[in-house]
């Protein structure tokens, strides 16, 4: 089968690869038909992980099962099914408590946690290709409604970062007619401000510096703020009156790319305490990368954060962290999409076949204005 393959530092190529196949009685085989580049990917693209040459990309994956194993009896060839990016059994302590980020089975033993196409999370291929090993296919496939089809770029989004963004909010402790600031404008960034304004914010303020970014959280109505032009602190400070937003969510993570991004890696962190008023709440789904070897200095090499600890505590803040379980909203999501009350995508900007990949990384990568999101159809 044809499939995205890693060979190094911003180097990646469609390559004939062997098949992906049922290997156990619990695996589903699906047929991908849409699957996302994520910023998440760039990590691993960058070349800031120890991502491992000749590994398949792809953690945001939906498409149809072509086969199931001998012990699958709930999932059925002909379903169309989202494939949450966590890689999780059901049935380990964590699974158990609902924490599918961190089942304790799907990586070696003593790490937590797993997902498809990522570096140490796993040995599981991604889904940039034609097909995709789903193992406890049963527990992790979502089926789909019958305008699976139709709105595979809707769908999509639930594989990842459509529950990562409604998990920001809800780690922020969020309520309904509170205002809330998100840092990062990127696709999850913008599922966040969906999330809020869906979950009946009274405001919702998004800071980022690119304008294509800008607008589309404008067009859920949300405040765009461009951080280009100045503080963005002092901008949420006199959008909400001197108080500070209530609630806030850190969607930007460690950003070595990007000249004028976190100059440390906890940049954001502390303009969002500062953002934020004295006990509000901040969920921070960034990802920061504990170890970067290829970072640009020794703070970033010993994945160390300059975090003002001083300031989050003196202001009685509180925070939340890490992946996203996205089966805890997958079918809830799921279900607000069937019913068109949200439409997650409107900040798709390109649908491409397979072999665009290579170059829509290379876009992407570059936050090009216009490229958003990248959904490849192999
Ligand atoms: P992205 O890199 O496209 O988006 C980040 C955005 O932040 C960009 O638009 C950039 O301009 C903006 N930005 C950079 N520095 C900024 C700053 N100092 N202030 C405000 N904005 C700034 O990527 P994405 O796909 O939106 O992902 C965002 C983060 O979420 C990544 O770190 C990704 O790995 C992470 N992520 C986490 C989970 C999870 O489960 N926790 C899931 C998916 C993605
Ligand atoms: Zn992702």
């Amino acid at each position: 089968m044809k499939a995205l393959v890693y060979h190094g530092p911003r180097q990646v190529s469609v390559d004939d690869v062997p098949d992906a196949r049922i290997e156990k009685p619990t695996d589903v085989l699906v047929r991908i038909t849409s699957t996302n580049i994520c910023g998440s990917d760039l990590h691993m693209y960058e070349g800031r992980t120890d991502f491992e040459q000749g590994r398949i990309f792809g953690h945001e994956n939906l498409g149809e099962v072509v086969e199931v194993g001998d012990a699958v009896d709930k999932i059925a060839v002909g379903d169309m099914v989202s494939a949450p990016f966590n890689v999780s059994c059901g049935h380990c302590e964590n699974c158990e408590h609902g924490l599918t980020n961190y089942c304790l089975r799907a990586n070696e033993p003593g790490l937590a946690g797993a997902a498809y196409g990522f570096a140490d999370m796993g040995p599981w291929p991604g889904g940039q290709a034609e097909y995709l090993r789903v193992p406890w296919g049963d527990f992790q496939c979502l089926r789909l409604p019958e305008d699976a089809r139709e709105k595979q770029d809707d769908y999509v989004m639930l594989s990842d970062i459509f529950p990562t963004g409604w998990h920001a909010v809800e780690m922020s402790g969020m309520k309904p007619g509170e205002s809330i600031v998100i840092y990062g404008g990127g696709p999850v960034g913008l599922m966040a401000a969906l999330s809020a304004v869906t979950r009946g914010a009274a405001q919702v303020m998004v800071v980022d510096r690119h304008p294509d970014r800008l607008r589309l959280a404008e067009q859920i109505g949300a405040i765009p703020i461009d951080d280009s032009q100045g503080s963005p602190v002092d901008q949420v400070m006199e959008l909400t009156k001197g108080r500070g937003a209530d609630r806030g969510c850190e969607c930007v993570g460690y950003q070595a790319h990007d000249p004028q991004g976190n100059e440390d890696n906890a940049d954001t962190l502390n303009k969002l305490v500062s953002s934020v008023r004295f006990t509000g709440g901040i969920g921070t789904v960034g990802v920061f990368v504990p170890q970067d070897p290829g970072g640009p200095d020794e703070l970033s090499q010993q994945g160390k954060a300059r975090f003002d600890f001083g300031n989050f505590w003196f202001k009685g803040q509180q925070m939340g962290t890490g992946q996203a379980p996205i089966k805890r909203y997958n079918r809830h999501l799921r279900s607000l999409i069937a019913a068109d009350k949200v439409k997650p995508s409107w900040i798709v900007s390109h649908d491409l076949p397979l072999d665009g990949a290579p170059e829509a990384y290379k876009r992407f990568d570059a936050r090009e204005d216009g490229w958003t999101k990248v959904v490849l159809h192999p």
